[in-house]
């Protein structure tokens, strides 16, 4: 589904991705784990559209989508939801999500809209409240439904559970496990190293921008390395 190739990327002069190879497929659920500025937001940002690569091959659905704008890439099916709660504070829950399916057309907006309330039932009594007012927990919800309304194939999350409280990194972690069943394959971005492997099928470690370890989720939880360098034993 998603391909990356020999990835390259970074800002300015500054090369950050020194060819990564990394690939999701239907239905799944992988982890890139890896360390503080290793790179995983720069991935993203690469994968996304935000920012143009210096080499390298990004393919979703067998279409070259490297260089492609951040809109085309959207309407493709290949949705980010960015870390930390990038809501738009002073506008409504509702504007927060109808904005996130503003390219599908208005029939869209209102299934889509009815599909993201029926998961984040908290949101719909929360509708017409300013984004800025939500707990950080419900704010994540936000992000999280507001990728959802642009219908994604391929949802990519940065750190979802950053901040959160436990109970919250449970329920958010079996919110992911939910959205993944029901069809969406799922690029997971974390730090929280156990709880990720736990969830997904297969994990890559990106370390100084480039794949250090990858294979499935159960072989790299009790991967010697990776214990010694993530988890302290
Ligand atoms: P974290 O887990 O801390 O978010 P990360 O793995 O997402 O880290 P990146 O944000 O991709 O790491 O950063 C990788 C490297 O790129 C870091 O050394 C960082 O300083 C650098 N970097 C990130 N954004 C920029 C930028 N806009 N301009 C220049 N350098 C940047």
């Amino acid at each position: 589904m998603l391909e990356v190739a020999a990835l390259r990327a970074g800002y300015g002069p500054i090369e950050v991705l020194r060819g990564v190879d990394l690939a999701v497929g239907p239905g799944e659920i992988v982890a890139l784990l890896g360390s503080n500025g290793a790179g995983k937001s720069t991935l993203n940002n690469n994968v996304s559209g935000l920012y143009r690569p210096f080499g390298g091959s990004i393919r979703f659905e067998g279409e070259e989508i490297t260089g492609a704008s951040s809109m085309h890439i959207v309407k493709a099916g290949l949705v980010q939801v960015p870390e930390g709660r990038r809501v738009f504070p002073n506008l409504s829950v509702r504007d927060n999500l109808e904005l996130g399916s503003y390219r599908r057309g208005k029939p869209h907006r209102a299934a889509n809209l009815e599909r993201v309330l029926e998961i984040f039932p908290r949101l719909r009594e929360r509708l017409t409240q300013s984004a800025g007012t939500l707990s950080g927990g419900e704010q994540q919800m936000l992000a999280i439904g507001r990728g959802l309304m642009g219908e994604p194939r391929l949802l990519i999350l940065d750190e979802p559970s950053l901040g959160l409280s436990p109970l919250l990194v449970e329920e958010m972690f079996g919110l992911i496990g939910r959205l993944n069943r029901q069809g969406l394959a799922i690029l997971l971005v974390e730090q929280n190293v156990v709880q990720s492997l736990a969830l997904a099928h297969r994990a890559y470690v990106l370390e100084n921008g480039r794949i250090a370890l990858s294979g499935s989720a159960a072989d790299l939880a009790r991967d010697p390395d990776l214990r010694r360098s993530y988890l302290g034993h």
